[in-house]
């Protein structure tokens, strides 16, 4: 058996180590993959940390290759196929299914028994590492090889994608545009300011929303001019309470999951309000809700939704929002990507790079 260079860990205790590991084809594998692009997010440096406590290795294992985002090149096919060939560039799918009805159909990001698997987090390798081998019906292909500076963008958007299904499941239940059914002057708050929040408030400005992103501290110059070339205003909402607060709001969205923040912008709802929890921190310090929260909730028929994971249309989905976004915004579209480094560079999973929006490895 051959080895490949690989990031991984022993979950779900943590830590982080490179080295080549012993690569292994299962007889459905009907694919090898060479990966371009890893990108690293939160949920990696997490598992790293040892904060996750529900990552856990693959079966007969005592360690797990991290890394769920990425961009690959199929290496060798040994399957016919219409759709893919040697040399195409595919996006791996994260969860894998289980046997639920939901996961039957596809749409295992709503499995209902949480016997799904996610690679590089619940018992997968996952996909920092040189090559690996999978089987075709989980790829994504990006439509043109042109993407190829951005299509390690398409997982994470791809949950944004999903959040805004959710979204528009639930505006149904009160008219919710303006009155020429549009959402021009609706307004769209996102807490947080990392990738996922420029993601989400990318995809609320093509909406029509008139977009505030918001963070507990100022934001360096470089990341408010990327902002505003997407059309994102920011408020620092501890230099600028009143501001961060002036407007109502009618759909909030949430990338920090930290309690108090959240209900403190809950406030700002406007009637038929929707709020998307996205964010996930289970350290987050807890927040107290009283009964006039509860009441504000109700009076306004106001919809908290959490939202987790994608199924292959969201992919899809979002990698048409990267094509037409590379038409519109140009060179700018790769400015989400802050920082491009070798793998050897493990001190990227326990330090956020200033001014990162999106750190990605180059393999
Ligand atoms: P990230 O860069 O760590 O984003 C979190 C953002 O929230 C950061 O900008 C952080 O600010 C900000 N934040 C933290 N506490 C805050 C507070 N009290 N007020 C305002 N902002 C606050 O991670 P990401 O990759 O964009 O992902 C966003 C979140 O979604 C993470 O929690 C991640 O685990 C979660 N996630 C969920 C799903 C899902 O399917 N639901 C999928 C992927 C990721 P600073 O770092 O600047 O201080
Ligand atoms: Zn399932």
């Amino acid at each position: 058996m051959e080895n490949v260079k690989s990031i991984y860990t022993h979950a779900p205790g943590g830590g982080v180590e490179i080295g080549d590991l012993p690569l292994e084809r299962l007889p459905e594998q009907n694919v090898r993959l060479k990966v371009l692009y890893s990108g690293l997010c939160g949920t990696d440096r997490g598992i790293v940390s040892g904060a996750l406590s529900f990552a856990y290795n693959p079966e007969g294992s005592d360690r797990l290759v991290i890394g769920h985002e990425s961009l690959c090149m199929i290496d060798e096919i040994y399957e016919e196929s219409d759709e893919f060939k040697k040399g195409d560039l595919v996006v791996p799918v994260v969860r894998r299914p289980g046997d639920c009805v939901n996961c039957r159909i596809g749409r295992q990001d709503n499995c209902s028994d949480g016997d799904k698997h996610e690679a590089g987090i619940t018992g997968m390798n996952g996909f920092m590492r040189e090559y690996f081998y999978d089987n075709l019906e989980y790829l994504v292909k990006v439509p043109d090889p042109g993407m190829r500076d951005i299509a390690v963008l398409t997982e994470p958007l791809k949950n944004v994608v999903k959040g805004f299904e959710v979204f528009d499941v639930i505006s149904k239940r009160s008219v919710y545009a303006n009155e020429y059914s549009t959402f021009e002057e609706k307004r769209c708050m996102v807490i947080g300011t990392g990738a996922e929040a420029f993601l989400y408030s990318m995809v609320a400005v093509e909406y029509g929303f008139t977009v505030t992103m918001v963070n507990r501290h100022p934001l360096e110059e470089r990341k408010i001019e990327i902002a505003k070339e997407f059309g994102i205003q920011f408020i620092d909402y501890v230099s600028d309470p009143k501001g961060a607060m002036a407007n109502g709001n009618d759909l909030l969205i949430d990338t920090s999951g930290d309690p108090g923040t959240i209900f403190k912008f809950l406030k700002t709802l406007n009637y038929n309000g929707i709020l998307v929890l996205f964010g996930t921190n289970g350290k987050a310090p807890s927040a107290q809700v009283d009964g006039s929260d509860i009441d504000f909730l109700i009076e306004r028929n106001i919809t908290v939704a959490g939202s987790v994971d994608a199924a292959k249309i969201h992919y899809i989905k979002a990698l048409e929002y990267l094509r037409k976004w590379k038409y519109v915004y140009g060179d700018s579209l790769s400015h989400l990507i802050t920082g491009d480094f070798p793998p050897e560079n493990l001190d990227l999973f326990s330090r956020k790079p200033s001014g990162e929006i999106k750190t990605v490895l180059r393999w």
